[in-house]
This record gives structure tokens, sequence and C-alpha cells, in this order.
């Protein structure tokens, strides 16, 4: 008769146990250490104590105009036609009386004007129809107006409402798989992973503090790494530069 075959151990795994069936991570979400994330975090906060979005605005209502005009358009672009329009329309009533071929008039130099001006019509709208004409201080309702995606309704939530939201735009979304520190293949999962990660103290400035220095050092075509503060902790592959820049605040629009 045949002996019943052994039964042998699984190996262990790297942390001692040999439970193949917990999920793990399919892949790591920072290659940073908590600690190394904090002092990346303080530097920048040392550097922008208080930073400040470049969209021009006077409420949250301009404030939303002017996120949802800023898509594929640049924020001096933005401030150049919503000088003179927010000066005739800085309500939802006022910007519904001025009517979309008005404002199309005003946004006619930035990108998608047509599209944008319908928007703008249908959200100030919305916004009178079904929150008295105030901006909804809530992610789920602001995704609700025509326009307004996940990205604007974040830099709404965290500008003019206060809350640690982080809207990933093209320079977050960079930094945060170019330096491993919370890749992801969509600007929800670096969302996410952001989140995950970045100290409470520092997450209501974060937004801004990362889109500065994606925006003015590390840069898309080539990061400026001699002119950053964290080139030391920095695990970017393209860094040419370990030595971090002198850690100073800078005034605001102020460039390293
Ligand atoms: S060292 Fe270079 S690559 Fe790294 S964060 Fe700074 S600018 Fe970007």
């Amino acid at each position: 008769m045949e002996k019943p075959k052994r039964k042998t151990a699984a190996p262990l795994l790297r942390d001692g146990s040999n439970d193949r069936r917990r999920p793990r991570p399919a892949r790591p979400y920072s290659l940073y250490t908590p600690a190394e994330v904090h002092e990346i975090f303080r530097r920048f906060s040392v550097q922008r104590p208080e930073p400040r979005g470049e969209l021009d605005h006077v409420n949250a209502f301009t404030l939303l105009v002017a996120v949802v005009l800023s898509a594929q358009a640049t924020d001096a672009g933005v401030n150049k036609a919503t000088g003179p329009l927010f000066k005739v329309a800085d309500t939802p009533r006022k910007m519904l009386a001025l009517g979309e071929a008005r404002v199309g008039e005003y946004i006619r130099t930035i990108g998608l004007w047509r599209n944008k001006a319908k928007n703008v019509i249908a959200l100030s709208e919305a916004l009178l129809r079904d929150h008295h004409g105030e901006v909804p201080g809530d992610l789920d309702e602001l995704v609700k107006l025509p326009g307004v995606g996940r990205k604007t309704a974040n830099v709404v939530l965290n500008m003019a409402f206060g809350q640690p939201t982080m809207a990933v735009d093209t320079h977050i979304f960079r930094i945060g798989n170019r330096l491993g520190l919370a890749p992801g293949k969509t600007p929800e999962e670096v969302e996410q992973g952001l989140i995950r990660i970045i100290p409470p103290e520092y997450m209501r400035h974060a937004h801004h503090r990362l889109i500065l220095h994606g925006r003015y050092v590390c840069k898309a075509r080539k990061p400026e790494c001699t002119h950053c503060v964290i080139a030391d902790i920095c695990k970017a592959a393209e860094k040419t530069s370990a030595i971090p820049a002198p850690l100073v605040e800078l005034a605001p629009g102020e460039v390293p």
C-alpha cells in the first residue's frame, strides 16, 4: 500500500507567517516612510506658509466658475477673462441675467469657451434651483453641477470651505508618480494615496503646496532639482541633484 504523502509546511512569508490568503496590497502606495513624508511637507510648509491658488475670485461662486473655466487653460489666461466678467456677474443670478452669448464674449480667449459658457449658465441655473443660489460645501452635491468634476469640486471644497481635500491636477498627478510619493494610474488613485500618507496637520494646504512645487520646481519636462528643497529625500529616477536648496520662506508669487 502506498504511504500517504506527508503534508509539507508552506514556506514562511517575509513577515514570518505562512498565511497566503491574506490580501496584500498590489503595490506600495508610497516609496517614503512616514518620517520622510512628514519632513517633505514640513519643508514645503516652511517654504510656503500660506499658499494661495492663482485663480482670481471674489466669492465661492466666482471661484467655482473660475475652476470650471480653467480646464485645459492656464490660470493667467482665465484671470484675464474673468476680471471683467466677475465685475458684472459675481452671483448665479447676475450670471444667468447676462446669458450664454454674453458670457461667451467675455471668455472667448479661453479654450473650449462655447461649452464652458453653456456650463456656467447651466450651473448658475442649478445653484438657484437646488441650492438657493449658494455653492454647496459637499462633494456629492458639487459633482452634480454641470461642468463640475471631482477635481473642480475638491478645489472648491479646499479653497472656499477650508476642507482638507486633495484635488489632483496634472502637476500633482505627475509628482505622485514621479517621486513615488503616491503612485497611481488615475487621479483618484493618486488622490487616495496622498490622503493616506499626508500627515493631518499638513493636509489643509498640501494641495496648493504640491501644485506650486510642480508648477515652478518639479516641472514636467525638466525638473529643477537644484532649486528643490527636498532633493535629498526625493527618490525620483529623473532627479539630477541630491543637495537640497536652502529652506527659506518665499513671498507669495515668488519662484524659488
Ligand atoms: S529633486 Fe527633482 S525630481 Fe525630485 S522633487 Fe525635487 S525637482 Fe522633483
